[in-house]
């Protein structure tokens, strides 16, 4: 059976069976402290288990997208190396919110999987939870009597707490489950070892397949377990495995979701599989990283230095780095794979089709700058290797390697055990032990448990409509982190208060009681659906009702960012073409900035044309139009635009000012007349296809062109009130480059005169024409005297040192004959006596400098040169 196949005869399974069929939500999480990617086909359903939310059906099927190379599961190390982890991979679910429970889940998967796709129940076994003392659980025998009925019992296993107990992280919703495992091997290795001994042992044709999770408890941050008052199912079974399994192949890169990807790196690398280990775990490599990065991408997440962005690229890397070891790939290719991916996948998963073309820019780029980085960091451990003694690199320098430049520590290994060298890998691993401590220590942080005072009350959002409202606090938390320190969360029956998103920032403000205390909200945040408020203290009646209200100046700024990036959005697709996509925004109270797909930098006729595009609109005056809570279709048959990445709800909030129309949450102004002015402030590049513009509104304009102004009659000011203060600049600057070329010639002269006294103070030893001697000259001043003299002898031994700007020159002349004669080398001269002057430096044999923080040693330096001549 084909994948594709596989995937909808699971799905429609579960619709037969009264579910309704939901798409992958976005794999890269934007309102989740917690967490960075979707790790499990749960994550999106969270706020359902937490009771945050209520699903639109309590039943639901699915195929999700997951990543697991971060945080609580982390299989990146695996990949490569076995033949069932992923990073990224398709989790099949089926969920029960608060309806069915463990009795139809075990049945309905026993049917599919041995009924429907005629799995042989010999070759499956089934675990469940034994119990645990530490939590006071008892063994989980609901589980264990249903699964009775459909298997025999020498099948059904009983697992530990690890196995068998599902926990979302280290607080929230979990339970015990029940695992279905297979058994692939032979009939040969069968009787040799029972499957049964193998279940949970990391035996590669003994795997798990499907998890069947009964979530009925809340883990408390102290550690304790209460009832869920509904009771929830959550199973997840490995689509990748399951079409190992169900295509007779032994491993899931021998499935179809794989094979054409393996055979299209085969093509470009001209290595073949399956032929030597060491080729095989690096095509499993970049076959498996390739779809985590291509599907990040899609989703929004671009390769970047801090976040999740940080682990992409990271994943990439990985990806490069076993190209480039194992496949002798030294130039991008990995980008090369993404059009087969798309054609694979694309039908399932359209945004890979869609933005095909950006997904292939941004990782070639990436491959290319990080083959410079490899370029780089060799050039580097070579001369790391020049300078070490003995047979050991030592660890602090592997690890600066790694560290500073991104130089791979496997790699490194791999080169010096090529030169005969060894690496000190404890060394190594303490430096990397000692940063971890300190990143940890710098976001160690503490979450209590809430504290509820109402339980029933669902907050509501009231901003859109006002800035004042009476509140009352449902319940709070203590947060410490070494970064804040104490700070407490609260939330509230209501709030006017935005919370940061869609790349809008929180509103600040305050909480007022009936004594006029007042406690201020430092910031806004959701965390998933909830509103989070963040104050230095609590207020001190938490039983009463408060008056809050949101900072309206800064509120009034953002809001008019808000409203100007939507005007920009639309004159970037208007000005440059429809091609253009937002790839990102952050709307601040003093700026804005955007992230759009585009090719090429904007010319300064464009970038007028967007500002003018957007001032029309100012000027005109649009009012807000605002839609809330309508279909998503009826919103896009308004002309509004759906992004990849974004996180839709059912019904969706469209705004519209003239001919633009967004879905979007954050606020905006009543009128585009209130933004007064717009002004772009910079263009540039943020990676491959991806511009960025950052602009200011407003307020802020102002200050902007009063600044301008300030400084440009402070200019004029000291041009002397010049009528033209632009041709006075000119004309100084003309004067200044005369002036600089007047006194090169001055040099030069001086240079040669100097030439003639040296001539004459040359002293003859070992039968060398030797001089050493501090000069006030320049460096080229110092070449080019060095080298006249050195055209006139074949025997000459020169060492010149000059102070310049406080810092140390040393430059070094010897005649090429003595080089080859008596073995002298001018690099090595100055790299030895660089030391004088705190310094180095190098060069050829006949002519080398170095430079160095103190003039002081010149002297001594210039003492040792004799030492050379003997
Ligand atoms: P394993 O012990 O094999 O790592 P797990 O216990 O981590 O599995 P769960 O967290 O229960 O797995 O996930 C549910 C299902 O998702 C598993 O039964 C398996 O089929 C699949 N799965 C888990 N991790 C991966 C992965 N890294 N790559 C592919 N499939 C996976
Ligand atoms: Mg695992």
């Amino acid at each position: 059976m084909k994948s594709q196949d596989i995937r909808s005869k699971f799905l429609s399974f579960f619709k037969e069976k009264q579910h309704t069929i939901v798409s992958s939500a976005p794999m890269v999480l934007k309102d989740d402290p917690t967490l960075m990617f979707v790790n499990s086909g749960m994550a999106p359903f969270k706020e359902y288990f937490l009771g945050n939310a209520q699903p639109k059906s309590n039943r639901i099927t699915d195929t999700q997208k997951c990543l697991r190379v971060s945080g609580k599961h982390n299989d990146l190390e695996e990949v490569g190396y076995d033949t069932y982890h992923h990073t990224l991979f398709e989790m099949l679910g089926n969920w029960s919110f608060g309806d069915y429970f463990k009795k139809e889940a075990i049945a309905w998967s026993w049917e599919l999987l041995t009924e429907v796709f005629g799995i042989d129940k010999d070759i499956l076994y089934v675990t469940v939870f034994e119990g645990s003392k530490d939590d006071n659980l008892e063994m989980d025998n609901e589980a264990y009597d249903l699964w009775k009925l459909f298997v025999s019992e020498d099948r059904i296993l009983k697992g530990n707490k690890k196995d068998n107990f599902w926990e979302m992280g280290d607080q929230g919703p979990c339970g015990p489950c029940s695992e279905i495992h297979v058994d692939i091997r032979s009939a040969e290795e069968k009787a040799k070892v029972s499957g049964k001994d193998l279940v949970n042992m990391d035996h590669p044709q003994v795997v798990e397949i499907w998890n069947l999770v009964f979530m009925q408890y809340n883990r408390k941050a102290n550690g304790s377990l209460e009832s869920l008052p509904n009771k929830h199912i959550d199973t997840g079974m490995g689509f990748e495995r399951l079409c190992m399994v169900l295509q007779g192949v032994q491993s899931n890169y021998d499935t179809d979701v794989f094979t054409p990807i393996i055979k299209e790196v085969e093509t470009i690398t001209n290595k073949n599989y399956g032929t030597d280990e060491k080729i095989d775990v690096a095509i499993r490599v970049i076959s498996d990283h390739v779809r985590a990065v291509a599907f990040s991408i899609a989703d929004g997440q671009l390769p970047s230095n801090t976040g999740a962005g940080y682990v992409i690229r990271r994943i990439l890397r990985r990806a490069v780095r076993y190209g480039f070891t194992f496949l002798d790939k030294k130039e991008p290719f990995i980008y090369r794979l993404v059009d087969i991916l798309s054609k694979k996948m694309g039908t399932a998963f359209p945004e890979l089709k869609a933005q095909k073309q950006l997904i292939e820019n941004v990782i070639k780029e990436e491959e290319q700058s990080f083959l410079r980085t490899l370029d780089q960091g060799l050039i580097l451990l070579n001369r790391i290797v020049e300078e070490t003694k003995g047979d050991t690199v030592s660890g602090e320098k592997a690890f600066e390697l790694y560290d500073t430049y991104g130089f791979p520590i496997d790699l490194t290994a791999l080169i010096l055990s090529e030169k005969g060298l060894k690496l000190d890998e404890e060394g190594f691993n303490k430096e990397l032990e000692k940063q971890k401590k300190r990143s940890r220590a710098a976001s160690e942080m503490t979450t209590d448990d809430w504290t509820i005072l109402h339980n029933d009350a669902e907050e509501e959002f009231v901003g859109y409509d006002t800035l004042e409202a009476n509140v009352k606090l449902t319940r709070y938390r203590k947060v410490t982190s070494k970064k804040d320190g104490e700070m407490y969360q609260l939330v509230f029956n209501l709030t006017p208060f935005y919370a940061e998103g869609g790349g809008q920032v929180g509103d600040k403000g305050y909480l007022e009681d009936a004594h006029g205390d007042v406690v201020y909200i430092l910031d806004t945040k959701k965390e998933n659906n909830v509103i989070i408020h963040f104050t230095k203290n609590l207020p001190n009646d938490i039983n009463k009702s408060f008056k809050a209200v949101v900072d309206a100046k800064q509120r009034y700024r953002t809001e008019c960012n808000h409203t100007a990036t939507h005007l920009l959005h639309q004159a970037l697709r208007e000005v440059l073409g429809t091609h253009v996509e937002q790839k990102g925004s952050a709307v601040h109270s003093k700026y804005l900035r955007f992230d759009f797909s585009h090719f090429s930098k904007l010319t300064v006729e464009e970038l007028r044309d967007v500002e003018n595009f957007v001032n029309r609109r100012i000027e005109g005056k649009l009012p807000l139009i605002e839609k809330r809570n309508i279909p998503k279709e009826e919103a896009i048959a308004d002309g509004a635009m759906s992004l990849f990445g974004e996180k839709y709800g059912d019904t969706v909030r469209a705004i519209r000012f003239g001919q633009s129309v967004e879905l979007c949450g954050g606020t905006h102004v009543k009128n585009t007349g209130d933004i007064w002015h717009f002004k772009i402030v910079s263009e540039g590049a943020v990676a491959a296809g991806i511009r960025r513009i950052e602009a200011i509104t407003n307020d802020a304009v102002k200050d902007f062109y009063f600044e301008n102004n300030r400084a440009y009659f402070e200019m004029k000011d000291l041009l002397n009130n010049a009528q033209e203060p632009v041709k006075a600049l000119q004309n100084l600057q003309e004067e200044n480059t005369s002036l600089k070329k007047q006194i090169e010639v001055l040099l030069k002269d001086k240079a040669k005169n100097i030439k003639g006294e040296l001539k004459s103070e040359l002293q003859e030893v070992n039968g060398i024409q030797f001089l050493a001697k501090k000069l006030d000259l320049d460096a080229s001043g110092i070449k080019d005297v060095a080298f006249e003299l050195g055209s006139q002898f074949e025997n000459l031994f020169l060492l010149f040192g000059a102070e310049q700007n406080g810092k140390a020159l040393l430059s070094c002349y010897i005649s090429k004959e003595l080089v080859a004669s008596k073995g002298l080398n001018a690099g090595l001269v100055v790299r030895e006596l660089g030391k004088y002057i705190q310094g180095g430096g190098g060069g050829q044999p006949f002519f080398a400098t170095a430079g160095g923080k103190n003039p002081d040693g010149i002297d001594e330096a210039l003492e040792k040169a004799k030492t050379y001549l003997t």
